[in-house]
């Protein structure tokens, strides 16, 4: 591992905090933490912590001794001052004292010892920090040191390794328990320059910020140099068969398998994301023979539990052309996996005081044999942790083979942390917003109305894919709303196979289609060329065929229902002079809406229509709209709020009436109408 100290960048650290009055302590902390975060080596997602004690003036205007350690909430690899809160040290001191601290007492005395009360809650291994003497303390948890921390004589691994220099904690649970032992700990090996905390992670302490961290890359480089020692090819392969499935056809079984019904009657299912990882390691993992060993055997440092569960669901290759067979696999284990998760809750629960209340018992990892390794949860960012974390432990527990045996710690301290009321925090509880784990593809994504509905659908938790024209830059337009832009021409079946395989690959699957890339073209339908009329149809009905088809197909597989929407415009309804060539595919693409509606309502599929009109996008221009207000000898607000209310109509009306076809779970063949009131266009 490289040593990243620079004394450029650590000057300017202490520069850029003088300038807004942040000593050069807390300057320097914030600078190695940073070094520390950035390498997913040695910390993942919201893990590891680090302090400095340092003196600061209190509201008194007394200078008094604190702790500044790091906040939860904060990631290290991004964390500013404000990051590390400071905390009376010699409040936090006085609690050595005691005998016994509850989890809860323990938060609330680290509160009230803060200098600010509105810091965040100062971390759970905060009094570990403060039991130390040091100034610098930088924790981790570091892969290398837990590969060879996760073995049967993992302390004696380690003894031989870093002699004196590193003292061995035996595992406990963080908290104050924890924080004591490390004390007795240290003061019995006062030469150490770090503390090794047994299957959970690492601590080096220094005089200074550079001492602590060359002392952490240090340590950390040994640790590396030993496993390079050990075996080079770990895992025997299991044959898997010759003829794989495309993880495209994969990844909505697997959508629809881990789907929970929300309750019988409401049609409403709580889905999930998947984020697969199919790199050599990985791979070779998830064909290991001896995968139900290592696998099974609980996470390489407690705190990942809360991402990854103690186990993941293991799953057989899917042979090309047999995914009937591996759904029904598939299915066998995950009952059976959430057999066993009871079953641990059960054994351990009746154990615990006070009784703990289960969560939901399906996993968060899942591995198939053959293609890889999935992260599930209910959004794309959180199942990309839970993939980042799950790939760290195949990394570690592969180099932990590599030296010897891989062990953890035992299934009962895995579920004192699963189920710790401290750790449960970490994971927040904002209630799931109405759309959150559904996956929403918008055609026309980059214009006004698809930008303005992928917004609407992301604020209601959805995952978005934008789709449209290489030229309308979907990836970009994705990044203004969160989403995933995908260029594809919509008239092209084939185009529209491509983004679909790229959606199915990278979250799984589709839930909702908004079918709304459309062009005007005019022309009077007894003299307009016939090829201006095709190339009208293959846009404006065509396509929305050509995507509709490529959706349910995902709906079917997933067996979670769906819902398809459909912009068919006022044309569909009300023809406006010279626009044949427009309303004609458009009152053909009405008729599709309802076809679907009929032919899927039985798969829970359902079909709607949004009927708008006059709203300012690529279909009518700032020309279009100065063009005709002026042909009409209005004004153009006066133009554009010509309706029964008066008001002109935006795209994100349009996208609001999108949002609320999709959460109306008994509607389907409905047709939705946004032009503020069109008495002509008015359906009956
Ligand atoms: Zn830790």
């Amino acid at each position: 591992m490289q040593n990243l100290w620079s004394d450029r960048d650590a000057k300017a650290a202490i520069k850029a905090h003088a300038a807004k009055s942040i000593g050069e302590d807390l300057a320097l902390r914030v600078y190695t933490t940073r070094l520390l975060g950035g390498e997913p080596r040695l910390v993942q997602h919201g893990g590891g912590n680090t302090s400095v004690k340092t003196k600061m003036r209190d509201i008194s205007g007394e200078m008094v001794d604190v702790l500044c350690v790091k906040g939860s909430g904060w990631d290290m690899g991004t964390i500013e001052a404000p990051g590390l809160p400071a905390v009376r040290l010699d409040a936090l001191r006085k609690l050595a004292k005691l005998d016994s601290l509850s989890d809860e007492a323990m938060v609330n005395a680290q509160r009230a010892a803060l200098l600010d009360s509105n810091a965040p809650n100062p971390s759970v291994e905060a009094l570990l920090h403060a039991f130390l003497p040091h100034k610098f303390i930088d924790h981790t948890h570091a892969n290398a040191v837990l590969a060879l921390s996760d073995q049967p004589d993992g302390d004696e691994i380690c003894a031989k390794l870093f002699g004196k220099r590193v003292a061995i904690v035996p595992y406990l649970m963080p908290g104050f328990g924890l924080a004591k032992l490390a004390k007795v700990v240290f003061e019995a090996n006062q030469q150490a320059e770090g503390l090794l905390l047994a299957r959970h992670g690492f601590f080096t302490m220094g005089s200074t910020a550079r001492e602590a961290y060359d002392r952490h890359i240090e340590f950390v480089g040994l640790a590396e140099a030993r496993i390079a020692k050990g075996r080079k090819k770990v895992f025997k392969s299991v044959a898997v068969p010759k003829r794989l499935a495309n993880p495209a056809e994969v990844a909505p079984i697997l959508r629809g398998l881990l789907a929970q019904p929300l309750d019988k009657d409401s049609g409403a299912w709580r889905r999930v994301v998947l984020d697969r990882r199919a790199g050599p390691a990985v791979m070779d993992y998830v064909n290991a023979a001896e995968i139900w060993r290592v696998a099974l055997a609980g996470t390489v440092t407690p705190d990942h539990v809360i991402r990854t569960k103690p186990r993941p669901l293991i799953l057989p290759a899917p042979e090309a052309g047999k995914l009937d067979a591996f759904k029904e696999a598939a299915q066998a284990a995950l009952d059976s996996y959430i057999a066993d998760y009871t079953g641990y809750f059960e054994r351990h629960n009746a154990k615990a005081q006070p009784k703990k209340k289960p969560l939901d018992p399906y996993p968060r990892v899942v591995m198939v044999r053959g293609l890889g390794l999935y992260g599930v949860a209910k959004t794309a960012k959180d199942a990309a942790i839970a993939a980042d974390i799950a790939e760290t432990n195949v990394v570690v527990i592969t180099d932990a083979e590599r030296v010897g045996r891989y062990e953890t710690i035992p299934e009962a301290d895995q579920f004192d942390v699963e189920y710790w009321s401290l750790e449960q925090a970490k994971l927040g509880k904002a209630a799931d917003k109405p759309l959150t784990g559904q996956i929403v593809a918008v055609t026309g994504g980059a214009g006004a109305i698809g930008l303005a509905t992928a917004r609407a659908f992301r604020a209601e938790g959805a995952e978005v894919v934008l789709l449209d024209l290489p030229a309308a830059k979907p990836a970009e337009a994705a990044k203004a709303v969160g989403g995933i832009g995908i260029a594809c021409d919509v008239t092209s079946a084939k185009s529209v196979a491509a983004a679909f395989a790229e959606i199915r690959a990278g979250l799984g699957g589709l839930d909702i289609l908004v079918s709304n890339a459309g062009a005007a073209w005019q022309g009077k339908i007894g003299e307009v060329e016939d090829a201006v009329l095709r190339q009208s149809f293959e846009l404006n009905f065509f396509a929305h065929q050509n995507v509709a088809k490529a959706a349910v197909a995902v709906m079917l597989e997933q067996g979670t229902g769906g819902c398809l929407l459909f912009n068919v415009s006022k044309q569909a309804v009300n023809p406006g002079p010279d626009f044949g060539p427009y309303g004609l595919p458009k009152a053909a693409t009405l008729f599709l809406s309802r076809q679907y509606a009929l032919d899927y309502g039985g798969a829970g599929i359902r079909a709607n229509a949004v009927n708008a009109d006059r709203i300012r996008s690529g279909l009518l221009t700032d020309d279009m709209v100065a063009k005709r207000s002026k042909a009409r000898g209005l004004s153009e607000k006066d133009y554009m709020s010509g309706n029964l209310l008066g008001r002109e109509v935006r795209a994100e009306d349009v996208a609001q009436a999108f949002v609320q076809l999709a959460l109306a779970q008994k509607t389907t063949a409905a047709v939705l109408t946004v032009d503020g009131g069109n008495i002509a266009a008015a359906l009956r």
